[in-house]
């Protein structure tokens, strides 16, 4: 599990993510679906911050964060779309410019979530770095997009912990590493949309967070 500072609570200006659907819940699950909400709130302030805060050390220009849609139910179809297309059901995603939007199924948030919270940090760091990829020139994006995107969570996330405001526990690591593996791909890495096999997105997550932010532009 991972822990954060209590800054998270009463802060101004970090997008709130909404849950869609209202179907009434047991008092055990509103409690988890509270405590899941306020993890994915502190995940995005988090990760906002790192960036915020380190974005001049590497890259030209001003660092502005993307918008948040927040958690979207894919199951539902047709409420919000990205390109045209409708949002991936049991996934998530950063929206291109110029629609320039991170989202994540509730579905997806809530199944990781009972694997442990470090899961909820790991999918918005990854998305959030697809939002540092568009914002950074051209000659810095590998041709492996999605395992520079891993790569730039490892070095968010152990970066965040370096700067003191996210506490790994025992366990996240290895939640992490279950959530690479769930979401691998069984061959390796071919063309840009291509995740890589597990073996290869533990490697970047774990090179980023050893060697930083510029270790996913070596
Ligand atoms: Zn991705």
């Amino acid at each position: 599990m991972l822990l954060t500072c209590v800054l998270i609570a009463g802060s101004t200006g970090t997008a709130t993510a909404t849950t869609s659907g209202n179907a009434p819940v047991s008092a055990s699950t509103a409690r988890s679906l509270d405590d899941i909400n306020e993890d994915i709130r502190s995940a995005q302030y988090i990760i906002n911050r790192f960036w915020a805060t380190h974005w001049s050390e590497f890259f030209p220009g001003r660092y502005s964060p993307p918008r948040v849609l927040g958690a979207y139910d894919g199951a539902w179809g047709n409420a919000v779309t990205c390109r045209g297309y409708p949002l991936p059901d049991d996934n998530a995603l950063y929206c291109w410019p110029p629609y320039d939007f991170v989202a994540w199924d509730v579905d997806l948030m809530r199944m990781g979530y009972r694997q442990g919270d470090a899961w909820v940090y790991l999918i918005i760091a990854h998305e959030w770095a697809h939002a540092v990829q568009a914002r950074i020139p051209e000659r810095l994006l590998s041709r492996q997009l999605e395992l520079q995107a891993d790569c730039l969570a490892g070095a968010t996330l152990f970066g965040a912990a370096e700067d003191g405001v996210l506490f790994f526990e025992t366990g996240d690591t290895e939640e992490i590493a279950a959530a690479l593996r769930a979401h691998a791909d069984d061959t390796p890495w071919t063309d840009v949309s291509d995740h890589g096999t597990a073996a290869q997105r533990l490697g970047a997550f774990n090179r980023g967070a050893r060697q930083g932010v510029a270790g996913c532009f070596a």
